[in-house]
């Protein structure tokens, strides 16, 4: 029904994902089992902004008291290989990776080449997100695999990246790509050319937090993903209960639909503009 609105992933994503829900609902099914998820228990991951050291190795220690999975270190230009190899040193064992954020550029491939040394799970996103060329020459120099996030707008730029051997590990967000109709499509690709996947995760509310749990349910995201605990942003989330990380591990929900039910009082008092359909 989309199809023919160019862009506008997020809107189309907003509409896609309050479908899927109605639709789980009217099946009487939790969301994860009408999507094919296959585990009631997803792995999470944190991401731990730029700062100084000392504040970037007091914050994992905390998180690893959470129990978080995999460790995700921001990186940009003067900031990466010393800063990445001090945390390295102080966890040797960390299921680590950095990511990129599209910072770097083709002259850096040396800076980026030094990184294999850290044994890093894998780097995010070295490049802008249309150089899939590029990614692919870094990619067939590196033994660190390369991840594409940004790069991943819709399902047409997964088979790219595939394709191109731009990558060997891949990044859903169904934000960008439009909800969870592409992103379905885009497990499906994956799974048939056996490259993992996990789920990313923005400065997101708990509805489509609780989409991404949903989705990260089924078997081709094998890597734990963005999706952290309502408390690493909300004081107060717009969801009931909110998404908890217990040790590590996120509960997909069993109830139909999606799970999570929104705070109807709260939103009235958040709310500047409230419309009903
Ligand atoms: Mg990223």
């Amino acid at each position: 029904m989309f199809s023919f609105v160019q862009g506008h992933n997020m809107a189309k994503a907003s509409l896609d994902l309050a479908l899927w829900d109605l639709y789980a609902k009217k099946l009487g099914k939790p969301l994860r089992k009408v999507l094919g998820g296959t585990t009631s228990k997803i792995s999470s991951g944190v991401a731990i902004g730029i700062s100084d050291e000392e504040s970037m190795i007091q914050s994992i220690e905390a998180y690893v008291k959470v129990g978080y999975k995999r460790f995700k270190i921001k990186i940009k230009p003067g900031h990466d290989y010393e800063v990445l190899k001090k945390i390295r040193q102080q966890f040797p064992n960390l299921p680590l990776m950095a990511d990129a954020n599209a910072s770097y550029t083709f002259n850096d491939m040396s800076l980026l080449e030094q990184l294999d040394s850290l044994n890093l799970m894998m780097i995010e996103q070295p490049f802008g997100k249309d150089e899939f060329f590029q990614h692919s020459e870094l990619q067939r120099v590196l033994k660190t695999p390369i991840c594409l996030d940004e790069s991943i707008t819709s399902v047409e730029k997964a088979y790219q990246a595939i394709q191109f051997k731009s990558c060997k590990i891949l990044v859903v967000k169904p934000g960008r790509v439009g909800g969870l109709s592409p992103s379905l499509q885009i497990h499906e690709l994956a799974l048939k050319h056996h490259v993992p996947l996990w789920v990313g995760g923005m400065i997101e509310s708990g509805v489509s937090r609780a989409h991404n749990v949903a989705l990260a349910s089924l078997p081709g995201f094998t890597i734990p993903g963005d999706i952290s605990g309502s408390d690493r942003y909300w004081s107060r989330d717009v969801v009931k209960k909110g998404i908890k990380v217990y040790d590590g591990d996120i509960e997909v929900p069993s109830e139909s639909g999606l799970g999570f039910f929104i705070d109807e009082p709260f939103i009235d008092q958040i709310a500047t503009k409230k419309e009903e359909f």
